[in-house]
């Protein structure tokens, strides 16, 4: 018999319930598997992350979490889906920098971040900028000067609000250009069409880009963090500031959130897998393998999350009013 079936039994005769189902609740919380929704493709950044994320919490919830892939319209879509789900701790969203622009890019999003209870910041990822392996410019320099000197370029992105098109975003003003952006439901299908030559140009994270740097199936041309990459596959790749565009800086951090509303029992367990999930060396290793580094300050938890949430929103706010970026 479960702790919560034993104080049902005692409870319920002898009317002493209050303390009793206060505490029980959620106590065999999680008893069933938990669903895992990541607002973009299978196979791209956040799934592998979210999967990551996943393997390592589950250690703690001993029970299965099932990584459902909700897509489209830049991550929106997906959001919607746990800011509306029964708040009760089994629906839970990964998302990314995109969930903190989303309300600046869209006049109807179907949500409010609100709507959203914050578990923890989970990590922060370089980005990178690649192109299809026969795209002529060798280096940054030589990018910028066919970018000036070609019209017709296109710039595959996850959608308005994802990371890879507010890269883009900043890349055209930093570079006072214009490319024809292609919004796919997440960067794994890009990549493909940036491997075979269908795309031009895309911003990606380094949990995506690194093997395909590796293997040379795309060119890359910087990253776009301020500060180098740590992997010992990009190392040696300048940054974009280090190549004459001073100042720019895009990188993406991931968090992790519930509906509105979930109880604090179950967040604060919730919160506790997460935080358990951050100092498992293995995921730690396989983070790092990356060149993505895992919080390991406060933003692992509800509070400071949410203020750096908000950090990111004015930020964003500033940027995009800076650039002339209204909401569509
Ligand atoms: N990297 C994507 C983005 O640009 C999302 C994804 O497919 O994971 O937002």
């Amino acid at each position: 018999m479960t702790f919560a079936q034993f104080c049902h039994r005692i409870s319920a005769p002898l009317l002493i319930a209050t303390s009793c189902l206060a505490t029980t609740a959620y106590a065999d919380f999680p008893d069933k598997a938990i669903t895992l929704v990541v607002p973009f493709s299978a196979g791209g950044p956040t799934d592998k992350i979210a999967r990551d994320i996943a393997e390592s919490m589950r250690k703690t919830l001993k029970q299965t979490v099932v990584v459902d892939n909700t897509v489209g319209a830049g991550g929106t879509i997906g959001t919607a889906r746990v800011a509306r789900a029964t708040p009760d701790g089994y629906t839970l969203l990964v998302h990314h920098t995109g969930l903190s622009t989303a309300g600046l890019l869209y006049k109807n999003l179907g949500y409010k971040p609100d709507d959203l209870e914050f578990l923890g910041l989970i990590n922060e990822a370089p980005s990178t900028l690649i192109a299809k392996p026969n795209l002529p410019a060798k280096d940054f320099a030589e990018f910028r000067k066919y970018v000036a000197e070609n019209k017709d370029m296109n710039m595959a992105n996850a959608g308005v609000g994802s990371a890879s098109h507010l890269c883009s975003l900043m890349l055209q003003d930093a570079l006072k250009t214009q490319m024809t952006f292609v919004p796919y439901k997440g960067t794994a299908p890009a990549m493909t069409d940036l491997m075979g030559g269908q795309v031009d140009v895309m911003c990606e994270q380094a949990t995506n880009a690194t093997p395909q740097i590796e293997a040379k199936k795309v060119k890359v041309y910087g990253i776009t963090s301020l500060k180098r990459a740590t992997a010992p596959a990009l190392a040696q790749i300048p940054t974009l500031n280090e190549s004459g565009l001073k100042g720019f800086n895009f990188s993406v951090w991931h968090g992790l959130y519930a509906p509105k509303g979930t109880p604090p029992e179950v967040l604060s367990k919730l919160n506790t897998a997460l935080r358990n999930a951050l100092k498992d060396p293995e995921l730690v290793k396989r983070q790092e393998a990356l060149g993505i580094a895992v919080i390991v300050d406060g933003r692992q938890t509800p509070q400071e999350h949410k203020k750096f949430f908000n950090a990111e929103v004015a930020r964003w706010s500033k940027v995009f009013s800076e650039a002339g970026i209204q909401p569509e």
